[in-house]
């Protein structure tokens, strides 16, 4: 029996996480399961699973959950330092699912404890970057990318020395705008960005595919999981999302991972690794999909990408500030506050306006990331007056 924790069960990448172990079910003890604010769902899960624990990420619900889970024998928790606890309570296989930074305390503290982790969760790797590398190598805990592409990547790599690597390329959907002009970007709505064409997915991940920030943070991911040197990390538009990613060695051959866009199918791969698991996902089927098309992506019309290179390249605390504007810019236009194109505008304006020391320890990562998303409201006040 694997005794297993999900920070942001409730969310998309939880949920699915959940589907896997639901059809294991003697495989598998679980831990704690968490939520931001989602209390019924939650106890729901707490229930269904026999969870051990439940934290609700919002300190305020604590009554609202404790009541909820009355009777059930499971332990009530609530704020982020019951995540962090939850973090350390045992598990030897966790899931980092919360989206945005917030999930940088609860991941790092899973990292700490010498486990495994399952990262979904970017923003936290790209805030942090080698402070989260480096603390997982300290405890010789196992980092597990479960981001399709960095999952796809890493199961080309099949444990060779990076020495041995030409190139690694990340492959992109270019999202539902892939074929629009800047001038048909402009009234985009939330509802038509969060409408992926290939994959279903939490609408701030989801956005960030429509403007390609995904992608640009997926490269900075990228860069520390896969340390080859940013020239050697390539991004190729592939609508068909077949391909999950590609490694070419020096010898010039070219390993890729392909298969049907559904999370579960990484999520299996790191649930089981190094072994491997029958999942219920769709087998691939080329015949029927018939062609596979590849394309340069286009940094003009899709700015954040330009924006996450050149943060990759800066390092320090420039990719916590793209990130941390980012997410209030992802947010504001969820909300019905910005248009589609101010997102990426207003995420190169706190990057050009804002500067931090390069950051030594995590409290230092979240200084800068509080720093930018203040400036990022800032600026988003002037550019809606
Ligand atoms: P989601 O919005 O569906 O779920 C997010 C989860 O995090 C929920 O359980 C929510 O309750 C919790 N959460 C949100 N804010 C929180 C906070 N402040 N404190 C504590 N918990 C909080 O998101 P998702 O699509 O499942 O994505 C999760 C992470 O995985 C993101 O970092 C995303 O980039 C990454 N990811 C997702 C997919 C996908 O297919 N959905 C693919 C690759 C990577
Ligand atoms: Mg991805």
């Amino acid at each position: 029996m694997r005794k297993v924790s999900i920070f942001g069960a409730t969310g998309s990448v939880g949920m699915s996480t959940l589907d896997l172990i639901q059809r294991d079910p003697d495989g598998y003890e679980i831990v704690a399961l968490t939520a931001h604010n989602d209390v019924q769902g939650l106890a729901g899960l707490a229930r269904q699973y026999g969870a051990a624990m439940a934290v609700i990420g919002r300190e305020d619900l604590y009554g609202a959950l404790k009541d909820a889970l009355a009777g059930s024998g499971i332990r009530a928790m609530a704020g982020e330092a019951a995540l962090i606890e939850a973090a350390q309570a045992g598990a030897d296989w966790s899931m980092a699912a919360i989206v945005g930074c917030a999930g940088l305390r609860p991941t790092m503290a899973a990292l700490r404890t010498g486990g495994t982790v399952a990262l979904a969760n970017k923003e936290s790797l790209v805030s942090a970057g080698m402070l989260m590398t480096d603390a997982a190598a300290a405890s010789g805990a196992t980092l597990l990318p479960v981001d399709s592409e960095h999952n796809a990547i890493f199961q080309c790599l099949a444990g060779s020395s990076l020495e041995e690597v030409a190139r690694i390329t990340l492959t992109a959907s270019g999202g539902p705008f892939r074929t629009f002009s800047r001038d048909e970007m402009r009234h985009i709505t939330p509802d038509q960005a969060v409408a992926h064409p290939n994959w279903s997915m939490g609408a701030k991940i989801s956005v960030d595919s429509a403007t390609m920030m995904n992608k640009g943070l997926e490269l900075i991911e990228a860069a520390h999981l896969f340390p080859i040197g940013l020239d050697r990390i390539e991004i190729l538009v592939h609508p068909q999302s077949v391909i999950h990613s590609m490694v070419e060695y020096r010898d010039r051959s070219t390993l890729a991972q392909l298969g049907s866009p559904d999370m579960r199918i990484p999520i299996a791969h790191a649930l089981a690794w190094p072994k491997r698991i029958a999942t219920p996902c769709r087998p691939l089927d080329l015949a029927c999909i018939g062609r596979l098309d590849f394309e340069a992506p286009d940094e003009n019309r899709f700015p954040a990408l330009r924006l996450a290179r050149q943060a990759a390249q800066a390092d320090g605390a420039v990719p916590t500030i793209l990130n941390a504007a980012n997410e209030v810019a992802v947010a504001a236009f969820l909300e019905r506050a910005i248009g589609f194109l101010d997102i990426a505008t207003i995420v190169e304006d706190v990057v050009n306006r804002y500067s931090a020391a390069v950051p030594r320890q995590i409290d230092d990562v979240l200084a800068a990331d509080a720093e930018a998303r203040a400036m990022a409201r800032q600026v988003m006040e002037r550019l809606t007056v």
